[in-house]
């Protein structure tokens, strides 16, 4: 496959993407400052459970499910002052509350679980875990934004967490989404990947990085790619996203074709940077590397980056 050619129809997702099942309508425009205290009335109502990357799951039912019923949530503790309406799921309104895990009492099938695990360890359906990611997204945007970007006020919810307003100026204040760009450089039978410091040892990925201020999607991918390995990008063709709640990014990810070989890498960002053969990266992907190097988690949208690359002849 020509991954640059503009007739060819590149898939975009031939493998599991974390975080990118969710099926709630956010119903955004339709949102009354009620909304909470609306769906909370409501018996079919479910609560996520989300605080400091972590999320609270129960196991004693058939499967984990990590959504709760509203008296469910209260015996465990929780407040429910500071829950957000994500919207409507196909059995009802879904909320998300923010939690402290240290002060869930875990026992009896209720368990405290890492936000970054639910996309490795299969434990929740798809469609919960894509929840996880707009909950996550919109409980950290909501705490972290409880005063006035542009007078110092207090701001005050509405629109069930998907507005914040100035209780001084009146300012509105909107959910943000951070863009990342996150490539997989290539240039004839080879990819180019990096590993930072705080990588497992042996894995290497994708380059990445923040789409800057004035900057086009392609722009990124150009700079990040020069910047952090010294190659220059010429065309670059986009392929999927992915919602990523840490805190709040939305990644890009794309295919860019190397014009240059040489690398330079970034040491201060990087520990390795260099090229790959497909073979190899085909080891890396089914675990019989040689060396024991390995190429991304699975879920994330580097790992499909660098498989619809290596899979592709
Ligand atoms: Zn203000």
């Amino acid at each position: 496959m020509n991954f640059f050619s503009p007739e060819e129809n590149c898939p975009q997702t031939t493998e599991w993407l974390a975080f990118t099942g969710n099926v709630i309508d956010p119903l955004s425009e339709k949102r009354t400052d009620d909304a909470v205290q609306t769906a909370l009335d409501d018996d079919r109502t479910r609560l996520l459970l989300i605080g400091e990357g972590k999320v609270c799951i129960r196991t004693d039912g058939v499967e984990p499910n990590a959504l709760f019923k509203a008296r469910d949530a209260l015996a465990l503790g929780m407040d429910l002052s500071e829950a957000i309406l994500l919207g409507n799921g196909p059995d009802g309104p879904v909320l998300a509350v923010p939690m402290r895990p240290a002060e869930v009492p875990v026992a009896n099938g209720i368990e405290v679980i890492e936000l970054r695990s639910t996309y490795t360890n299969g434990l929740l359906k798809a469609e919960v875990v894509g929840a996880l990611a707009q909950g996550a997204a919109l409980l950290s945007w909501n705490n972290t934004h409880r005063f006035c970007g542009r007078c110092g006020g207090e701001n005050n919810m509405r629109a069930g967490g998907y507005r914040r307003v100035c209780l001084s100026c009146g300012a509105d204040h909107f959910p943000r989404t951070d863009p990342v760009a996150i490539m997989l450089a290539v240039k004839d039978d080879r990819c180019l990947m990096g590993r930072s410091a705080r990588f497992a040892p042996g894995m290497y990925s994708c380059l990445a990085g923040f789409i800057e201020p004035g900057e086009t999607i392609e722009a990124a991918v150009r700079r990040e790619t020069f910047e952090e390995s010294g190659i220059r990008i010429g065309t670059v063709r986009y392929i999927a996203s992915q919602p990523w709640p840490f805190p709040f990014s939305l990644m890009i990810g794309c295919i860019a074709e190397a014009i240059t070989d040489e690398i330079d890498p970034d040491t201060t960002e990087l520990e390795d940077c260099r090229w790959f053969s497909r073979a190899e990266v085909r080891q890396m992907l089914d675990g019989t590397h040689p060396e024991g190097l390995r190429a991304a988690t699975k879920g994330a949208i580097a790992r499909h980056l660098i498989a619809l690359w290596a899979e592709a002849e």
